[in-house]
């Protein structure tokens, strides 16, 4: 039998990385059993469905490396509707579905309590269809229905607990739970990897695959994502969004190795290993049961060691999106003739040491294709004492004379300017680093410096000399 698996998001909004960590759950389990991954797009919501969510699960997907062309799909849960309808029509003939056209209230009005389930009294009266007449599934009074969980065991639901559930509505559409196995089911699903939350579907919609005369698949729930206070991650609370993620700097790399750290890990005590050391030794049935902590700090002490650990061109080829603005990276500070590749490449390698995601870079060497520097005016108070003037008036002549402008005759000229002071190097620099790139923290000074050239140093240094008198 070949494994078939499929992720099956809902296009209902920005793409959740809880949603990614379980597509490449999925992903790797089918990789693994030589099966094959299934895409299914749910948008049978249209109220709530938009074409540009499709399109952002798509390129998230392709970004973590769940690459369009390399799946099954994608399918889409509303080409299915007829599939749906007929399944319905089966369940209603054979006697397992029936009826109802009752409301909450009268339920309640029955059962005179604020019972939220339903009391089958419909079951036998023979209630034909009709406006709004739902449809309800038949459950079994007596038995158990028993889930067979890669991760959870065998989870064992008593069917007289489970409430005749409505299967289609009073319009005739039929609700998630049955699309939802109906497409499993015509897409010969072998195995349904998702989030814990759907659990109470389960035997549900394990009932459904009975009641229609298929096997059903074998399930795995894994557990919710959390944030540091232990609730389930929400695109209202949290940062939720893979895109904002990806378009923050993050290496999908990186992140795809942290989406499989919650709830797993390696064998050994490591955590940054090669994709396929993931791809080796991930066990479904070694996921965890407690909920994942989603440790925003610790992915992004992560995503710096991947930067770090790129070789210098394929850094430089990262960053460009945010050098250059490009989709819906935010366009850098400066006109793109203003960008000089050369100058980048520079101070590239210095750059990589010192940033954990790749928008930082910006902020980094703006100093060098900007005309003059973004002054950050509380750095400058801060910086620039009694004293600064002169300072700056000796490194300017200090720098107007030195022979060969690099990094080291740079350092020791300032050097030397500070110590007939009494400065040391650090009190030295500030004020020149704030004068020729606007803050107190950045990259090296004086390689920094060399890479400006000393028309634009100089320039930079007299203007903020100016500005001190
Ligand atoms: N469309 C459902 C969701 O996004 C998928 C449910 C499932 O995987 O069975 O939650």
């Amino acid at each position: 039998m070949t494994v078939r698996v499929r992720f099956a998001p809902s296009p209902t909004g920005m793409f959740h990385v809880g949603g990614a960590r379980s597509a490449l759950q999925n992903w790797i389990y089918a990789k693994q059993q030589g099966g094959v991954f299934v895409l299914r797009i749910e948008d049978t919501d249209a109220a709530r469905n938009k074409p540009e969510w499709t399109e952002g699960i798509l390129s998230a997907l392709d970004w973590i490396g769940i690459s369009r062309g390399s799946y099954e799909g994608p399918y889409f849960q509303s080409a299915n509707a007829g599939e749906h309808r007929a399944a319905a029509a089966r369940l209603h003939d054979s006697g397992r579905a029936y009826y109802c056209d009752c409301t909450r209230e009268d339920v309640q009005a029955r059962t005179g309590s604020q019972y939220q389930g339903y009391d089958g009294y419909h079951r036998d009266r023979g209630l034909g269809p009709g406006p709004g007449h739902a449809l309800r599934f038949r459950t079994p009074d007596e038995g158990v229905t028993v889930v067979v969980d890669l991760i959870r065991g065998e989870p064992t639901f008593e069917n007289k607990l489970i409430e005749d559930f409505v299967i289609a509505r009073g319009d005739g559409s039929p609700v998630f739970l049955l699309a939802n196995v109906v497409d499993d089911m015509t897409m010969g699903i072998t195995h349904v990897i998702r989030a814990e939350e759907h659990l109470p579907n389960t035997p549900k919609q394990q009932l459904l695959w009975e009641a229609l005369g298929v096997k059903p698949p074998i399930w795995a729930h894994v557990p919710v994502v959390v944030n540091e206070k232990r609730q389930k991650l929400s695109k209202r609370r949290d940062k939720v969004a893979l895109e904002a993620y990806r378009d923050e700097g993050y290496l999908a790399g990186a992140m795809r190795n942290y989406l499989m750290l919650l709830g797993w890990a390696p064998s050994g005590d490591r955590e940054i290993v090669p994709w396929s050391v993931i791809e080796d030794e991930f066990r479904l049935d070694e996921v965890n049961l407690s909920s994942a902590f989603f440790d925003e700090k610790k992915l992004r002490a992560f995503n710096g060691e991947y930067i770090r650990a790129l070789p210098v061109a394929e850094f430089i080829d990262a960053c460009q999106p945010w050098l250059t603005g490009s989709g819906t990276i935010a366009p850098p500070p400066w006109q793109p003739e203003e960008f000089d590749a050369d100058a980048f490449a520079a101070v590239a390698a210095l750059a990589q040491t010192r940033i954990t995601v790749l928008s930082e870079i910006v902020p980094n060497v703006d100093f060098l294709f900007l005309a003059s520097p973004l002054i950050d005016e509380a750095a400058w108070a801060k910086t620039m004492k009694d004293g600064s003037a002169e300072l700056l008036d000796a490194a300017v002549a200090a720098f107007e004379t030195l022979e060969s402008w690099d990094a080291e005759s740079l350092k020791s000229t300032l050097e030397a300017v500070g110590a007939e002071r009494g400065l040391k190097l650090g009190k030295t620099q500030a004020p020149v680093r704030v004068a020729v790139t606007g803050r107190t923290v950045g990259l090296p000074l004086f390689e920094s410096l060399e890479v400006l050239g000393r028309e634009r140093t100089l320039t930079r240094m007299r203007a903020a000399r100016l500005r001190l008198v």
